[in-house]
């Protein structure tokens, strides 16, 4: 058989779907498909014998068009057709098809936009009797009330409404809508470190901090400060005297544009005021003088004697009692260390023979200071 057709545009295809084209040469084809006819257009359709082209017949197809009414149910506007006769109507079901507007699936705030899209219930590309569709609008919602509809695709948090209005040629337009909300990002691996620690001075002071954030879809990021979680939140870090006041920590809140807020809590690390460090002077050795009083002896870091305590015969606070002897021998032991072998265990000798001994009378221990001192001077 060869197919032929009368018309520019229109053609004939072997499948359904009108992929497969049908062209002059003979085909197998018993069955062919006319697409391109004009709505209430007609097509004139001639099939002929491959052998004999005096055997043909013809026959003029019509398109009558489906008779369209629209409703809307929320997202979705129906067509249904409303021609008894129509030839896509089964039994008493009108033939219809649906046209719906998807918002996007839970948007969160990435920069990015977030269009609704169309769906149709047919995989053809038009609609009743629309071969093209009308933009989606959006609009914003402020409080109660919508903002314009406009086509820009909404980008930053917020309720939005999409809708898809349709103007039938005859009766009035039609619209479906959905709303949606895009929400705010978050913000993640935020965190607020104090640099460094504060030391007590009974003063107001404001702790130096660090801050950090990750995740920001490249907004500005603000941190603010208060002691209190409830706020004032300001820019500057409050001052603190003693961290007991605020329970050791300050509220920070982490913010960008687009962005939750996030609360945290930083430490506040204040240690006590140091003492001034004090060395005390060591008195490695000094010559019994019954004329030298302890401000005449030459003390380390600045340390002086009061002059009171005179270096007499009789006992003085460097010499009086077993302990001051006992410290001096501790410092003879101390150098001793750093001497050869032979020389420090002499100086153990001499110590151990000193413990053992029962408290000398006055005259004696004095005596023992000046042989200690002998042995100290010999090392
Ligand atoms: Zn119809």
């Amino acid at each position: 058989m060869k197919w032929s057709v009368a018309g520019t545009a229109v053609k004939l295809y072997s499948d359904p779907s009108c992929k497969n084209e049908v062209g002059t040469k003979a085909t197998d084809a018993r069955t062919v498909y006319v697409k391109g006819v004009t709505k209430g257009g007609k097509a004139t359709v001639t099939v002929k014998s491959n052998t004999d082209d005096n055997k043909r017949a013809s026959a003029v197809f019509t398109v009558v068009p489906h008779a369209f009414e629209y409703t809307a149910s929320s997202n979705t506007i129906t067509a249904t057709c409303t021609l008894d006769d129509c030839p896509l109507k089964r039994g008493d079901t009108r033939y219809s098809e649906r046209l719906s507007i998807i918002a996007p699936s839970k948007p969160v705030y990435t920069g990015a936009a977030f269009p609704a899209t169309l769906a149709m219930s047919h995989s053809y590309s038009e609609f009743a009797e629309f071969t093209s569709l009308p933009a989606i609008k959006y609009q914003k919602k402020d409080g109660e009330t919508w903002g314009a509809a406009t086509q820009t695709v909404p980008v930053e948090p917020g309720t939005y409404r999409a809708s898809v209005t349709l103007k039938p040629a005859s009766g009035s337009a039609i619209t479906g809508s959905v709303e949606y909300e895009i929400a705010k990002a978050r913000l993640l691996e935020w965190s607020v470190k104090q640099v460094g620690v504060l030391t007590y001075t009974g003063k107001p002071q404001t702790p130096k901090v660090t801050t950090a954030v990750k995740s920001v879809n490249k907004q500005p990021v603000t941190f603010t400060y208060s002691r209190t979680y409830d706020g004032p939140y300001s820019e500057a870090v409050p001052s603190v005297t003693n961290v007991s006041e605020c329970g050791g920590f300050f509220c920070f809140k982490v913010s960008a544009p687009f962005h939750e807020d996030a609360i945290g809590l930083f430490r506040i690390n204040m240690q006590k005021a140091k003492a001034p460090a004090v060395v005390v002077p060591t008195l490695k050795s000094m010559t019994y003088d019954p004329h030298t009083t302890l401000a005449d002896i030459p003390l380390t870091g600045g340390w002086m004697g009061d002059g009171k305590h005179r270096a007499h015969r009789g006992p003085n606070r460097l010499s009086r009692g077993a302990g001051g002897r006992r410290r001096q021998l501790r410092l003879h032991r101390r150098e001793g260390r750093r001497q050869p072998q032979r020389q420090r265990s002499r100086v153990r000798r001499g110590e151990d023979r000193q413990h053992q001994r029962p408290s000398p009378p006055e005259h004696q221990r004095l005596d023992l200071r000046r042989r200690s001192r002998r042995a100290c001077a010999e090392e």
